[in-house]
């Protein structure tokens, strides 16, 4: 899709096969299956999912691909090809539930553990992974793994969540609770869903309070429009601990007020009157409007508005800036040098300080925009952005 100059998401025949090869090369066998699961991208309703509140993703046509088999004993292998090289790594169910697994072995053979705490047991068994989600690009390339290799082990061992949404909000819970405590990260499970309860074609309006989901239909290229996906290549390492300093910072502003997550304010004026100082009141109302701005934006898309959108995600960037402060010079420059150059709204996706922007183009002007971008990249002194056309692609499944 696009202009010659962006990059492609893999197709899945293309993915099942390097996952397939890769397995083979390994371990001198054939996989049983392959199963794959996307990346996300997030439209609008950013830092909300561990408030309660609403988002609205789509899954990207990028994913992770997991070639699996199954075996009789309690062994686990895992190789995956990270940066064009092959890591490896080999270990037992017992030190998995044990929770020995560190780095990319926790969002992988973590999942493992994700089962057992639902009350699933798995066997041991062989994965080799291929992805063309980037890593740490703010693109969920952590979701789009843990949910591969859960998809996997779900059929392998006969549990058949995937087989409904129900099961895969059960799937979901098991990825969440495997990147919240064996990788350590306080994710809100935005990303997970995104990846295993998304249609074709669609937007997923999740509620977060409550996991229920809406299927939004997304047809950008029926109203000329494109999305552009921007991966600023910027990876501030401060993320982990900001993130969870402003989860933090929303909890205590939430027992503050008396109510379990920030969902529940209804008045904002009263709510920001009672925070203890300027910045945790910021944070406050950076959620609040933003999940008024993903009501907005639902209505827009069901009314037929989708040209009207892009000031809602320009206010989104705004507040994601100025109140959450989550963003940085690479994600504020990628989105003003789109907007100058026609999107009709642009803003940061994804947890922030770095990772990924996203600007809402008409086609006619996609190329002009990622110039621009790309000019003012040039300017700065940043690297060169990678920047995808994409269209809503589907949830994860068993590929081959
Ligand atoms: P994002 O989810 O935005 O890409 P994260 O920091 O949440 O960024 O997750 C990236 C990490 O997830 C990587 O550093 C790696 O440890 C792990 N990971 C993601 N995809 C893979 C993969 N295909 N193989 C091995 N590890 C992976
Ligand atoms: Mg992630």
């Amino acid at each position: 899709t696009g202009s010659p100059s962006t990059e492609t998401a893999w197709s899945r025949g293309q993915g099942a096969c390097k996952a397939a090869d890769l397995f083979t090369e390994q371990y001198a066998t054939a996989p049983h299956g392959v199963w794959a699961s996307p990346g996300r991208v997030n439209f609008i309703g950013e830092h909300t999912d561990y408030n309660g509140g609403l988002c609205l993703p789509i899954a990207l046509p990028h994913a992770t691909y997991a070639a699996m088999s199954r075996r009789d004993d309690d062994v686990v292998r895992i190789c995956s090809r990270v940066h064009g090289e092959v890591v490896t790594w080999q270990g037992t169910l017992e030190e998995i539930l044990r929770r020995k697994v560190k780095g990319w072995t926790a969002y992988t053979a973590g999942v493992v553990w994700g089962f057992h705490d639902a009350g699933y047991q798995c066997t041991g068994f062989d994965v080799a992974l291929e992805s063309c989600v980037p890593l740490g690009a703010g693109l969920s390339s952590s979701a789009a793994v843990e949910c591969a290799v859960a998809l996997g082990l779900d059929e392998l061992d006969g549990f058949g969540l995937a087989a409904d949404d129900r099961g895969r909000a059960e799937l979901v819970d098991i990825a969440v609770a495997t990147e919240n405590t064996v990788v350590g990260a306080p994710t809100g499970g935005l990303d997970q869903a995104a990846s295993l309860r998304t249609q074709e074609g669609r937007a997923l309006l999740l509620d977060c309070l409550d996991t229920s989901t809406r299927q939004v239909p997304f047809d950008l290229a029926a109203s000329g429009l494109q999305l552009l996906v921007i991966d600023t290549r910027a990876r501030h390492s401060l993320n982990d601990g900001q993130y969870a300093s402003r989860r933090a910072s929303c909890e205590q502003a939430a027992a503050l007020l008396g109510v379990d997550t920030l969902r529940q304010i209804d008045d904002l004026g009263a709510a920001i009157a009672m925070m203890p100082d300027a910045t945790t009141a910021a944070r406050v109302r950076h959620v609040v409007t933003e999940i008024q701005r993903v009501q907005d934006f639902v209505a827009l898309m069901d009314a037929g508005r989708v040209l009207d959108v892009g000031p809602l995600m320009n206010e989104s960037h705004e507040s994601l800036r100025d109140d959450y402060e989550v963003s940085c010079a690479e994600l504020d420059v990628a989105v003003a040098a789109a907007r100058l150059a026609g999107a009709l709204g642009a803003r940061m996706t994804g947890g922030g300080f770095g990772g990924s922007a996203i600007a809402l183009v008409r086609e006619v002007d996609g190329a002009a925009v990622q110039d621009a971008v790309r000019a003012q990249y040039r300017e700065h002194g940043f690297i060169a952005p990678k920047i995808h056309g994409v269209t809503p692609g589907r949830s994860g499944a068993r590929v081959s």
